[in-house]
């Protein structure tokens, strides 16, 4: 698909609970003076970027090896020096490495074996999300600005209750709602059936957007998405992306922290190929808590939406615009004007400060509002995977 093909998006809407108000951001950049300029951006299908991506990588030299990752090779101080992988021919193979990045995603692989710290549930841990691909659904009418036709709209309907609707390209847009698994579970339906049950309940707006519910695919469930890894860097090994974290999709963070993280590590990981920073315990500890305060902005705002959503949305409008409009850009790093009035803001509100103690955590860790569940996440428990929950009902 050419450039010109997929999806302009100029900003998020987010409805409120009535689907009469809303509030907007739009899409923004920072020059190198710090001017804040209107831009916009492409909505691209997670397929299509992924086959960029490698293509683009192996036009830089890389050796693409399509295979599993089943085991870390740890050395006996501790450190990483490869993986076993199994082929698609089910032969398996050490391969050893002086790093091992670990973009595993929500499978958290080096975590769920133990190479980490602890893996803590995050804020969000009792939701769940499911969605799918309609035809039909109905768009802004503008060409730029907030009602432009394909920018992504949120629907807020109640704490934990929210659904989306993104554009993919002419015809498709992806829907999707977010609801606490208890309400699920209750139900004792399919996903697909508690999907089409449900989702019109979310917001009164949504039977503007989406008149008919034509699913060009099935729907996908994703549980317990909310998560932390401690110590996700170490000798030979960094996480990236939601191999460490993850909190909540309400406002589509997660492909550009993860591509920003992945930035910020490539050099990083050249010195340590070269021979530097080879001494002390952890030679990515200046990454981790770089990465680490980063992810603590997003997660104070995305609280205190939760929390104090009216307050939110007056902060967005009037008192703080082009610091949230950063936030939402993924502008979250200590180099980026970071922790902005608006995030400090947020923290007095949630009655919260950041201390980061001697291994680099701001603390508490974990999840906030569910406080008895603040505790370590278990592999392989009864609820843990996608599958497991598609194939629980
Ligand atoms: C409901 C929901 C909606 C979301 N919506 C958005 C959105 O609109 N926009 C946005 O930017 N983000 C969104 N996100 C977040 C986004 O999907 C993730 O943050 C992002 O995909 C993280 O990228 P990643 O590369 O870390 O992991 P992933 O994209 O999950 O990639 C991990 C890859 O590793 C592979 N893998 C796993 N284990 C192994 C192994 N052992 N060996 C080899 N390969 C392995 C997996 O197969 C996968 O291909 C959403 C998340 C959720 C839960």
């Amino acid at each position: 698909m050419a450039r010109r093909e997929y999806p302009v998006k100029h900003g998020v809407k987010v409805f409120g609970t009535t689907g009469e108000n809303s509030w907007f951001v739009p899409v923004s950049a920072r020059d190198k003076d710090w001017n804040l300029s209107l831009g916009h951006t492409w909505q691209v299908r997670r397929s299509n970027f992924d086959t960029m991506m490698l293509k683009e990588a192996e036009a830089r030299g890389t050796t693409i090896m399509r295979g599993t990752a089943t085991k870390p090779l740890v050395a006996d101080d501790g450190s990483v020096r490869g993986v076993t992988v199994r082929w698609s021919d089910g032969k398996s193979e050490d391969i050893e490495t002086q790093v091992v990045i670990d973009c595993s995603g929500q499978a958290t692989f080096l975590a769920n074996q133990r190479v980490t710290g602890p893996k803590y549930l995050g804020n969000y841990d009792k939701q769940v999300a499911f969605f799918s691909q309609t035809t039909g659904a109905v768009r802004g009418s503008g060409t730029s600005g907030e009602d432009a036709k394909d920018n992504t709209v949120i629907f807020y309907a109640k704490k934990f209750h929210w659904s989306w609707f993104i554009p993919l390209d002419k015809d498709v847009v992806s829907i999707g709602m977010v609801t606490p698994n208890a309400n699920f579970l209750a139900k004792k339906q399919t996903p697909e059936e508690f999907f089409r049950n449900e989702y019109y309940d979310i917001n009164p707006k949504l039977r503007e957007c989406v008149p008919q519910m034509n699913l060009v695919e099935k729907v996908h469930v994703i549980p317990n998405y909310s998560y932390q890894v401690r110590g996700f860097c170490g000798k030979g090994f960094i996480c990236i992306g939601d191999a460490h974290r993850f909190i909540d999709p309400i406002f589509s963070f997660g492909v550009s922290v993860t591509m920003r993280e992945a930035e910020f590590a490539a050099p990083l990981v050249r010195e340590y190929l070269e021979g530097k920073n080879r001494n002390g315990k952890n030679p990515f500890h200046e990454h981790q808590i770089f990465c680490e305060k980063a992810i603590d902005n997003l997660e104070d705002m995305i609280d205190l939406f939760w929390e104090q959503p009216f307050a939110f949305a007056t902060f967005v409008y009037h008192r703080y615009p082009d610091e949230l409009t950063d936030a939402f850009s993924s502008r979250i790093y200590p180099t980026e004007r970071q922790p902005s009035p608006a995030i400090l803001a947020f923290r007095k509100l949630l009655k919260r400060t950041r201390e980061y103690d001697k291994d680099d955590y701001s603390v508490p860790i974990g999840s906030r509002y569910h406080p008895e569940r603040a505790a370590i996440w278990e592999p392989n428990s009864p609820v843990d995977t996608t599958e497991q929950w598609m194939g629980a009902r």
